[in-house]
């Protein structure tokens, strides 16, 4: 196929497909159901089940999954052949029954303790709102997953259920404004995926990465990204191949894929999609990670999703560009000429600014993981902070409005080039302050915290949750106003001037800032257990009961899984490192060692002229290296093993691995990374990072 538009979606099965393949009513039913949430009937079913498969097996396939996104943060897929017995033979079959139910044993997917391991059933249910698919000859069906007593277990019903949510407080407060046309409002999100790319064989080669994601030792290139030559750099030819496959996949599987650069990093690149629903953007992003896991196998790379492969040059984020629009196609946070004027928009911003200060903590938490710590207030990526970004002019709106002040927005200024064959254009009103961890970009707001491998679902169900709850809280202050107009104009003044300590234009990653966010009262989250102290706060647990997200027992498995699964991560960073340090790195350095001894001493045999004080400089130097690398192996060794004594208490143990174990792993390093450098390669039991970041 050469015509992107006729490979677009072509192994996807979408409202065009179904609008040939099913009889009228069917597909009536079907989209009453995907569009206004109504139950679907097993008759319904039973007819798209019948018309996916003919479909998917005209595409080759024998195979059906539900597909869904347990805890664990990947997809789950499970397959099934369409082969049912008729005499001899067999057909292809698969009924509504098969379509609408799945029942893999869930037993093994993490549940945080809401269910004992013999209560094994789990279910999954189709999600008509996220259209099925075809991958290598397998009918996708994108589903939710619940077990059998009904705890939800995955990431994807809880997002569901705040778009629900999101929609109905929406819609009321639109309705207060005049806005009596509006039926629903749909959260959109544009999440850019950033990621490394590096040689399979040098990959094989390195335990750390295969285990782990990440380089656990590895001395600094003599090149990292400070010449800023690899941002926005000419692609080389091996990485366009890879991503002209990629957007070719992610094309034929209605992926809006848009953009793709060379980022910060040397080896790290971007891919932005175009945005579309919550639900789709978060299946659509599931997929893509995969693909181009997939899609870099077949060009002999690696790509690496981890938020931190590689220590001294940046890591891995992705930015979560989220808005809402309306049915009748408004975007709810697009300013227009006059913002001062804009009720709506002024409202919705205002909402956001709450929910942004109220659940700092949470947002924090939402996208805490061991491998994102290690970027959060490192200055390449967002501090963990949390502050909001509005620009000079809406800033400048914003104060105006809590100091009472008459406010006229300057509009767009025109961008003189001053030479004549360039065409003039219009400024944005907000520049790009990268330093943001949520900044407001011309008509959406863009999360920017959020780490390269994280599943965007957790984010944007708490995001969509706390901002629907200030619009409930905001549409019981409002209702009844006689002057609507005046209403509006004081919550707004009254609830900016509350929470104006969230807001943000400056410089995020300077020491000031961190004092002045001290001052202001904000949180300051370094990691993730630091974070989760917080989680179970009275406030939040009550704000996913009350807005009926998820139960306080599911909210608490959430809790305990992330912790858990913490505690499980630097646990196997640490056994790596030892394994490393026992089995190569030691062995190395005493090899390296022994022939630098047989020289000097074959030197001094031969004359005693010769100077040997090379070798023996260096013989002293790794030497005394290798005591310390052996203990503080020791060590690491000793406190992995003491790690034992929290397990009872799931915080406490977290805090431990990052405060105990994590350190020990830090100074590990450093000795193994200093006798590195005065190791000679032929040596060194792993690839270096110039090969593994230059040897694309
Ligand atoms: P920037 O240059 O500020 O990063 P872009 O226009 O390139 O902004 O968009 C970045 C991402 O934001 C893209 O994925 C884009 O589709 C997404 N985006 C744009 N508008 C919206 C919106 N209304 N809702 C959600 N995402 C959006
Ligand atoms: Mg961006």
């Amino acid at each position: 196929m050469s015509k992107v538009p006729e490979m677009f979606g072509s192994m996807v099965f979408n409202d065009k497909k179904m609008q040939e393949r099913l009889p009228k009513s069917t597909y009536r039913a079907l989209k009453k159901t995907v569009q206004d949430g109504e139950p679907l009937d097993i008759s319904v079913a039973n007819v798209v089940a019948a018309a996916m498969k003919d479909w998917a097996i005209e595409l080759g396939c024998t195979h059906y999954t539900h597909w869904f996104q347990p805890m664990t943060g990947v997809t789950a897929e499970k397959h099934d052949s369409f082969i049912q017995p008729n005499g001899d033979e067999v057909i292809m079959e698969f009924s509504g029954k098969e379509l609408i139910k799945g029942e893999p044993d869930a037993s093994s997917f993490p549940s945080g303790g809401i269910r004992a391991t013999f209560e094994a059933r789990g279910y999954t249910t189709w999600d008509p709102t996220s259209p099925a698919f075809v991958r290598d000859g397998t009918l996708y069906i994108p589903t939710a997953f619940c077990s059998y007593t009904g705890e939800v277990l995955d990431k994807k019903t809880p997002l569901l259920r705040s778009m629900e949510r999101m929609s109905y407080e929406a819609v009321r407060i639109l309705h207060l404004l005049g806005k009596t046309d509006v039926s629903r409002v749909t959260t959109t999100v544009g999440p850019e995926q950033e990621y490394f790319l590096i040689d399979r064989d040098l990959y094989e080669r390195r335990e750390d990465l295969k285990l782990c994601g990440r380089t656990l030792f590895g001395a600094k290139a003599p090149k990292g990204q400070e010449l800023d030559d690899h941002y926005f750099g000419s692609i080389k030819t091996r990485v366009a191949a890879f991503m002209k496959d990629l957007d070719e996949e992610l094309w034929k599987l209605g992926v809006l894929a848009k953009t793709k650069h060379n980022e910060v990093a040397p080896s790290q690149h971007e891919l932005a999609p175009i945005f579309t629903t919550s639900n789709i953007a978060n299946d659509h992003n599931e997929l893509t990670m995969e693909i181009m896991r997939k899609t870099a196998e077949k060009h002999n790379l690696v790509c690496l999703l981890h938020e931190k492969p590689f220590a001294g040059v940046n890591g891995s984020g992705k930015h979560n560009n989220w808005s809402l629009t309306t049915n009748t196609g408004e975007n709810l946070l697009n300013p227009g000429k006059r913002p001062e004027d804009n009720l709506t928009f002024l409202l919705f911003l205002t909402a956001v600014v709450k929910a942004v200060d109220e659940y700092q903590d949470l947002l924090r938490a939402t996208v805490a993981s061991a491998g994102n710590d290690h970027r959060l207030g490192a200055n390449e990526a967002p501090p963990a902070i949390m502050s909001v970004y509005l620009g000079d002019d809406l800033g400048e709106m914003v104060q105006a409005i809590i100091d009472g002040e008459d406010y006229v927005s300057h509009g767009k200024e025109r961008m003189r080039t001053g030479v004549d064959v360039l065409a003039d254009f219009k400024k944005d009103t907000s520049d790009r302050n990268r330093t943001s961890p949520f900044a407001f970009t011309g008509n959406k707001f863009e999360f920017r915290a959020l780490g390269s491998a994280l599943n965007i679902g957790c984010p944007n169900y708490m995001l969509n949750t706390m901002v629907a709850e200030e619009l409930s809280q905001f549409y019981v202050e409002l209702k009844g106003a006689e002057n609507m107009d005046a209403a509006v104009r004081s919550l707004v003044k009254n609830v900016l001037t509350e929470h104006q300590r969230i807001i943000f234009n400056g410089d995020n990653y300077t020491d000031e800032w961190v004092e002045e966010a001290q001052r202001r009262g904000l949180y300051n989250l370094k990691s993730l257990p630091e974070a989760f102290a917080h989680f179970m706060d009275k406030k939040n647990v009550n704000l996913f009961v009350k807005n009926k997200i998820v139960t306080e027992a599911e909210y608490r498995a959430r809790y305990e899984i992330e912790l858990e699964t913490y505690c499980k991560q630097i646990n196997i960073e640490a056994l790596t490192m030892i394994d490393m340090a026992k089995k190569n790195i030691t062995p190395a350095v005493t090899a390296f060692v022994r022939q630098l001894t047989e020289t000097a001493l074959a030197k001094k045999a031969l004359s005693a002229a010769i100077p040997t004080s090379v070798e023996e400089d260096l013989i002293m130097s790794l030497s005394n290296k290798l005591v310390c690398f052996v203990k503080k192996t020791g060590e690491l060794e000793d406190a992995v093993i003491r790690a034992n004594d929290y397990a009872g208490d799931q915080l406490a143990h977290a805090t431990y691995f990052r405060e105990t174990v994590f350190a020990l792993m830090q100074e590990l390093r450093a000795v193994g990374d200093a006798m590195e450098t005065e190791t000679a390669a032929d040596f060194w039991p792993y690839p270096s990072y110039t090969e593994l970041l230059f040897g694309v």
